[in-house]
């Protein structure tokens, strides 16, 4: 007789994928999203919550388990946690700090497309980022209405290949490498078609957050394609490159991606020589080359990241001392209506 009990069936499973669903989309899924669970896994003193609480009332809190198991545990002021868990700072209001820094809504021609960039377009290619940073200047974006279904990004593609001025396509979001593989593989094919494109360039955290995004998939559409590809990674201090970073990384170059990377200047995070110039060379030890240094825009909720213009400078120069050219990102500010960032 043939008992069908579920015990082993279970146990046979574990481990198994149950759907088709990539591992990376398991981990999005699975990233933390309570700031209680956030300062549990850390070991944070209770004090913490209640900012962490109020922060996230006004921008979600998300933290893929890949970029927490960088952090130290019951250290508040990790800088990689710093990146992602609100403070009571956050809901009092700064003079000068407002929603839309950057003014986006003003170059918003076709849904999905943000034409500010002599040459270049970026297109929103998906409205969800796989970690919510707190200094983001997009954190009020109207993603929703910017957020354009398969008909809508018909009119975009449209748009583009009218305009035989522009060379190359950058997706954005959010975090682009958040949409399928699916979606981007077929935007990517569509771009392709426009004989006046040439460059296709990717601005993601998830290579970062998840490195299990760069799987062969992925790598399937990006390295097949006709255009020159660069991907440009967000990283901000040299404890986010750990090894699974470093193999990602190395994927991509194998597959002929240009490799670039841009920090944004942060309070607490990353305001010392030494913590910019390690970054600098744990970058290239991943086959990264610094960028741009961003000092902050003046987005709501993001003062206590604030540094001032002339610390940024001497930070600057202090690394000057210590790198090599070709390891000196740029110092940067994005001034709105300006078709390029401003050097400090
Ligand atoms: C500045 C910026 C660009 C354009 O960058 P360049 O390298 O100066 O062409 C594109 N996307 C984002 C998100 C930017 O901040
Ligand atoms: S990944 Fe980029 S767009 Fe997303 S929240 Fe962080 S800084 Fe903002």
């Amino acid at each position: 007789m043939i008992t069908r009990s579920p015990a082993p069936l279970q146990r046979h499973d574990e481990g198994e994928p149950l759907t088709l669903q990539p591992a990376w989309q398991a981990q999005l899924a699975g990233a933390v999203r309570d700031p209680r669970e956030l300062c549990r896994r850390l070991g944070l003193d209770e004090r913490w919550l209640p900012g962490a609480e109020a922060g996230h009332e006004l921008f979600e809190v998300r933290v893929p388990e890949a970029f927490l198991s960088r952090m130290r545990p019951g250290d508040p002021h990790d800088p990689l946690l710093r990146q992602v868990l609100p403070l009571d700072e956050e809901v009092r209001p700064t003079p000068g700090y407002v929603a839309d820094p950057l003014e986006e809504a003003a170059h918003t021609p076709a849904k999905g497309l943000i034409h500010k960039y002599s040459g270049r377009v970026l297109l929103i290619a998906s409205p969800a980022c796989a970690v919510n940073c707190r200094y983001c200047f997009r954190r009020h974006f109207p993603y929703a209405e910017n957020s354009p279904s398969m008909a809508q990004w018909e009119a975009t593609l449209d748009t583009l290949r009218d305009d035989t001025t522009i060379h190359e396509a950058i997706l954005s979001g959010g975090d682009p490498l958040a949409a399928s593989d699916r979606r981007l593989a077929w935007l990517v094919a569509r771009l392709e078609e426009i004989p006046h494109l040439t460059r296709l360039r990717i601005h993601t955290r998830l290579p970062v957050v998840i490195p299990d995004r760069i799987d062969d998939t992925l790598l399937t559409w990006l390295g097949g394609t006709r255009l020159q590809k660069v991907m440009v990674l967000h990283i901000n201090h040299p404890h986010e490159i750990d090894d699974a970073v470093i193999a990602a990384c190395a994927r991509l170059r194998a597959a002929g991606v240009t490799l670039l990377n841009q920090s944004v200047l942060l309070r607490g995070v990353n305001d010392s020589v030494a913590a910019l110039a390690t970054l600098s060379e744990r970058l290239f030890e991943a086959g990264v080359l610094p960028y741009y240094l961003h000092v902050l825009d003046p987005v709501a909720g993001a003062a206590h990241f604030d540094v001032p213009d002339d610390e940024a400078r001497e930070l600057v120069a202090g690394l000057r001392e210590l790198l090599p050219g070709f390891l000196m990102p740029r110092l940067v500010r994005e001034i709105p209506g300006e078709g390029s960032k401003t050097p400090l």
